[in-house]
């Protein structure tokens, strides 16, 4: 059996796990990131897609807030080409208490998260879908992340440090010797094979998981409570901006411009499994009706797709020793040696996307008490691969790009402007011949075509660039359809059942897929 030896071996490749590598890796640490699926596969690529200005929590929880408004700021410069600078609003519809909007101008002054009212008139000059009978605004500055961009740019730069990163490699044992976890035997989910990998510290950055992960070590009483939250995204950007409703935080109360779409979201439902991706249909409709509250006519645009994704909540079940633990109601890190004995262990879960840069700041600082040694973080000067212009990332940029290059590139994705180069490159840079992951990587079928228009394009070419038999790129295809499938059937109505008879004609009616020898 292979073994591997480092000396930070990180459990989870989410946006905190990728964020301990490259914090670790700029350190000068020997690091190893499993997972066990692609990178960004769990709550990190299932999110809303918002770097938070601290606003939501600035009257519910002021520690987050400033944490929330502390990173923005700090992630702007170091991850600049993977947020767009959309600017956030809070306003107050006919539905919300009038008396918030003056507990929100009070949190935010208190927390130091920016904020400036504006007259309803000039939100709705700015916004002008908005409901018009808003009777207070104010500005804030929230933005939007690409969270694959930043995920990836993070393991290319822990990778140009020399760490190992290992997408589809799950940890299935936790070695211990005595009190001390000695490393990880972990499974190669595309071949079944098992190999050791040995390790100084591991991380467990599991996120809804952790608790599982940490039960895997024998470490009792790590709770993370997954709770469930489903979001919309419609067909193009029905609003400009973050736009959040003036209200202690609730469900389906903001919607989140990304890219070529809009995200209304969200809800919160306890569930006792991390892997639980249940949408309920009564969550979708009352999620489209709080869309009317903020844009009157919401529900008659197209809505795409739901998702959902799993918020890792952590309870511990342990009594605290105070200084074995440092929990936040942001996030909580526990250090092993501290809270149960056992050395070369440390567990980071909970927080936020937007904290994940100062989450892995924290756990890497445990991870060096643990090795005895002083090395300090440097994640909030250093950009991150493909950001060190410090310009953020601009929506029209890859038209722009087209616009300034228009010799005859074949576009396999129209909605998200792919060439075919970028898709080839990106088959040949990941050696992956799963379409998702590829979807990924480039937001190819991401739009509002949701992959109608270009996948069996990219299946052609994966056909033809990666050697795959006919049948192992059918198979590639027919995953992609069932996995788009699931998050399309709760919202068939209207435009996008339409669209998907179309969809229809295309795969079953011209391609005749169900009828594909796959592999
Ligand atoms: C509906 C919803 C909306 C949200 N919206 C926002 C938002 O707009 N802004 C914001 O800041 N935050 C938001 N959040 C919170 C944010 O998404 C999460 O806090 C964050 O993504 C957690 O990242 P993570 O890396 O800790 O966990 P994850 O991204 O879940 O990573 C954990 C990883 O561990 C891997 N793993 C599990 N078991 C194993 C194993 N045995 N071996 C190897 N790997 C394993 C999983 O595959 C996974 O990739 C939202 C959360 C939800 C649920």
């Amino acid at each position: 059996m292979a073994t591997l030896s480092t000396d930070v071996l990180v459990i989870g490749g989410g946006a905190t796990g990728a964020g301990i590598a490259w914090d670790a890796a700029l350190r000068g640490l020997d690091v190893v990131l499993v997972d066990r699926q692609d990178l960004a596969e769990g709550t990190s690529g299932r999110f809303h897609g918002m770097i938070h200005s601290g606003g939501r929590y600035a009257v519910k929880d002021p520690r987050a807030a400033v944490e929330c408004i502390g990173e923005n700021r700090i992630l702007r410069r170091v991850a600049a080409d993977c947020i767009e600078d959309t600017g956030g609003m809070f306003v107050t519809t006919p539905f919300d208490d009038p008396a918030y909007a003056d507990k929100l101008a009070k949190g935010c002054a208190d927390t130091g998260v920016d904020c400036e009212e504006i007259t309803p008139a000039q939100a709705l000059r700015d916004e002008p879908r908005l409901n018009p009978q808003i009777s207070r605004a104010f500005r804030v500055p929230d933005a939007n992340i690409d969270v694959w961009k930043a995920v990836w740019a993070m393991s290319h730069g822990a990778q140009q440090h020399g760490a190992r990163i290992l997408p589809y490699h799950a940890a299935v044992a936790i070695h211990r010797s005595d009190d001390q976890v000695t490393g990880v035997r972990v499974r190669d989910a595309r071949t079944g094979e098992e190999s050791d990998i040995e390790a100084r510290v591991t991380v467990n950055a599991g996120g809804a998981w952790a608790g599982q992960i940490a039960d895997l070590a024998g470490i009792e009483g790590v709770r993370v409570l997954p709770g469930r939250g489903i979001m919309i995204a419609m067909n193009h950007r029905l609003v400009n901006t973050v736009v959040n409703r003036c209200q202690m935080p609730s469900d389906g109360d903001i919607i989140v411009p990304v890219r070529t779409v809009s995200v209304v979201g969200t809800t919160d439902v306890n569930t006792d499994d991390p892997d639980d991706h249940t949408v309920n249909q009564d969550e979708v409709d009352a999620m489209l009706d709080d869309g009317e509250k903020l844009v009157p006519g919401f529900r008659r645009a197209r809505a795409l797709r739901v998702w959902t994704g799993v918020r890792p909540l952590f309870e511990d079940a342990k009594p605290a020793g105070t200084d074995s633990r440092d929990v936040t109601r942001a996030h909580a890190l526990l250090d092993h040696e501290q809270r149960d004995g056992v050395r070369g262990f440390v567990t980071i879960t909970g927080g936020k996307l937007t904290t994940f840069r100062l989450m892995a700041e924290e756990t890497v600082d445990a991870v060096c008490r643990q090795l005895g040694e002083t090395r300090p973080c440097k994640t909030a000067s250093v950009p991150l691969p493909g950001s060190e212009s410090g310009e953020n990332y601009r929506l029209g940029e890859r038209l722009a790009r087209k616009e300034a290059n228009l010799i005859d590139e074949q576009v396999i994705c129209e909605c998200e402007l792919v060439p075919r180069a970028r898709l080839e490159e990106a088959i040949t840079r990941t050696g992956s011949t799963n379409l998702d992951d590829i979807r990924r990587q480039l937001r190819l079928g991401m739009g509002p075509c949701q992959g109608g228009f270009c996948i069996y394009r990219a299946a052609g070419i994966l056909h033809a660039r990666d050697g795959l038999s006919a049948e192992e790129a059918d198979g590639s295809l027919l995953d992609f359809l069932q996995e788009r499938w699931k998050g399309v059937w709760p919202v068939l109505y209207g435009d996008q059942l339409r669209q998907v008879r179309l969809d229809d004609w295309i795969f079953q009616g011209v391609l005749d897929v169900a009828h594909l020898p796959r592999t």
